[in-house]
Parts: structure tokens; C-alpha cells; sequence
């Protein structure tokens, strides 16, 4: 079978930085994958080659079986591609629906359409829009909170917005950059629990985290980074025990 996504000898070079470093992998459809590594490692550069925010400077990225690594950023979204951000990017002023639609806006057709019809076509879409964006915020128990400014959230749940959000576009594969990061322990363990439940439901997930709880406890299969190269991949039995992973964490205790 086609995995989802293969990435092959993959290399971002910044201004006198290797950032990743011929790297190949597969991610499997229905699969949790994780990347790990120490800070630096070059897991952002990589979800951002991906998502299409970054060039790589030689490789490829196949997605479904077809190319993507020259496609720009919507249309790999519209073919199913949907991710989270190190850095939380949520709207503050827009209220919290409004933050998920914004996401469901990438599967929109109507701009194809005359522009009388495609006005009719985009308030259909818009009901469905909104409903979708209800369903999701039902879902992670956010309904109450719809019309709230996005601001007003607390930080926890401006995480599960934002996957929120991801999911509006009814992606098939899910790219989490750091989606425990700052929360305290039982909002962790919660979204661990919520990208659990999302993949029993078939989505396929690559997950960047440092929460090595939640990453041996839920990945299937775990791929380490090191200075933008891959020094083990594989279960998180194997990943535990590797020589090369142990001293890539040493001296980053946090990590450990
Ligand atoms: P990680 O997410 O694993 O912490 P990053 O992908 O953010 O690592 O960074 C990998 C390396 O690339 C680091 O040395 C970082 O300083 C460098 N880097 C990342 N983005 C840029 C950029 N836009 N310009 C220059 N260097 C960058
Ligand atoms: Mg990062």
C-alpha cells in the first residue's frame, strides 16, 4: 500500500544551517507517527516543508503518491494536509466559531462557480460551514463558548481550538507541532486522549512532542532527529534503548 506521505532525502539548508539533512521516511495510512529530537533538530523546518510554509532545498515529499514539495500551501491543504503550530496561532479578536471556520474555508468550492450561482453555492456552504465548525467545538466540549472572542479562552483550550480548526478542513493527515506544549499534566493527558480518539477514527497523525509520556504512550512508530538527520526510528521500545537517542537527550533533562 501507498504510504500517505514519503519524504525522500529531504534537505533545508537556512543561511549556513543544515536544518534537515537527507532525511527519508514514511508515514503510514492510519498511523501515529512521532518525530522527536532535541531543540534544533529540525523537526519545525520539517512540518513546515510539509505544510508547504518552507522550500526544501533538495528532495521530495510525496503525499497520496503524487509530488506536493512544489505546490503551494492551499492546495496542499485542499488535498488533505492540515496542521497545528509550535506557536499557538489563534485569532483573538474573531470569536472561537469563527476560528474554526476560518479552517473549513480551505475545502470551499465556490470559488470555481459564475458569480451569481457561486453566491447561492457560498451560503449553502456557509450553513454547512457553520455546522461543521458546531459539530467540532461539541466535540471538544468548546459549544458553550462559540460566540466568545477567541482571547477569552484559556490557554488548554486555545490548543483544542486550534485542532479544532485543523480538523474543519476534514484533512487525512493531521500535523501536530508540540500540541501538549505548556499545558499542565491533565490537559496533556487530555489531548493525548483527543489524538487517540481521532485516530481510532482513521485519521493519521505525525505528531511533534517533547512530552515523552505521551509520545511512548501513543505512537506507533517513532522517528528521532538529531542535528536534522534521523539517528533511530521505530517502536518506543526500540527508540527508548538507542545509544544515539539516550546521548542526543543528554544534557536536555527536561526532555528525558
Ligand atoms: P526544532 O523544531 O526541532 O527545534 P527547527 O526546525 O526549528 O528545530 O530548527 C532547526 C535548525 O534550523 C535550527 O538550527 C534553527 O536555528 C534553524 N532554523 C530554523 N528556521 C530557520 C530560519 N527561518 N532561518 C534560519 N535558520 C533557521
Ligand atoms: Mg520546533
Amino acid at each position: 500500500m501507498t504510504p500517505i506521505l514519503d519524504v525522500s532525502d529531504l534537505t533545508c539548508q537556512f543561511a549556513g544551517v543544515t536544518a534537515v539533512d537527507d532525511l527519508s521516511f514514511t508515514v503510514d495510512r492510519g498511523q501515529i507517527k512521532a518525530v522527536i529530537g532535541p531543540n534544533g533538530a529540525g523537526k519545525s523546518t520539517l512540518f513546515n516543508m510539509i505544510a508547504g510554509v518552507t522550500r526544501p532545498t533538495t528532495g521530495t515529499i510525496s503525499f497520496d503518491g503524487s509530488r506536493i514539495d512544489a505546490l503551494p500551501t492551499f492546495r496542499r491543504a485542499r488535498l488533505g494536509i492540515a496542521r497545528t503550530f509550535q506557536n499557538l496561532q489563534v485569532f483573538q479578536e474573531m470569536t472561537v466559531l469563527e476560528n474554526v471556520m476560518v479552517g473549513a474555508h480551505t475545502t470551499g468550492r465556490a470559488g470555481t462557480m459564475s458569480a451569481i450561482f457561486a453566491t447561492l453555492r457560498q451560503q449553502a456552504e456557509e450553513r454547512d460551514l457553520t455546522e461543521t465548525a458546531h459539530a467540532l467545538l461539541t466535540r471538544f466540549g468548546l459549544a458553550d463558548k462559540a460566540q466568545l472572542k477567541a482571547g477569552a479562552l484559556s490557554f488548554g483550550q486555545m490548543k483544542v481550538l486550534e485542532l479544532a480548526r485543523a480538523l474543519a478542513s476534514d484533512p487525512s493527515l493531521l500535523l501536530l507541532d508540540e500540541p501538549a506544549a505548556g499545558l499542565p499534566h491533565g490537559e496533556a493527558d487530555r489531548m493525548g486522549e483527543i489524538i487517540v480518539d481521532l485516530n481510532r477514527n482513521g485519521m493519521t497523525v505525525l505528531l511533534v512532542e517533547h512530552n515523552m509520556r505521551m509520545v511512548m504512550s501513543l505512537s506507533h512508530d517513532i522517528l528521532v532527529l538529531n542535528n536534522g538527520r534521523r539517528i533511530a526510528e521505530g517502536d518506543a521500545d526500540t527508540v527508548r534503548q538507542h545509544p544515539e537517542v539516550l546521548a542526543a537527550y543528554l544534557g536536555e533533562s527536561e526532555d528525558a
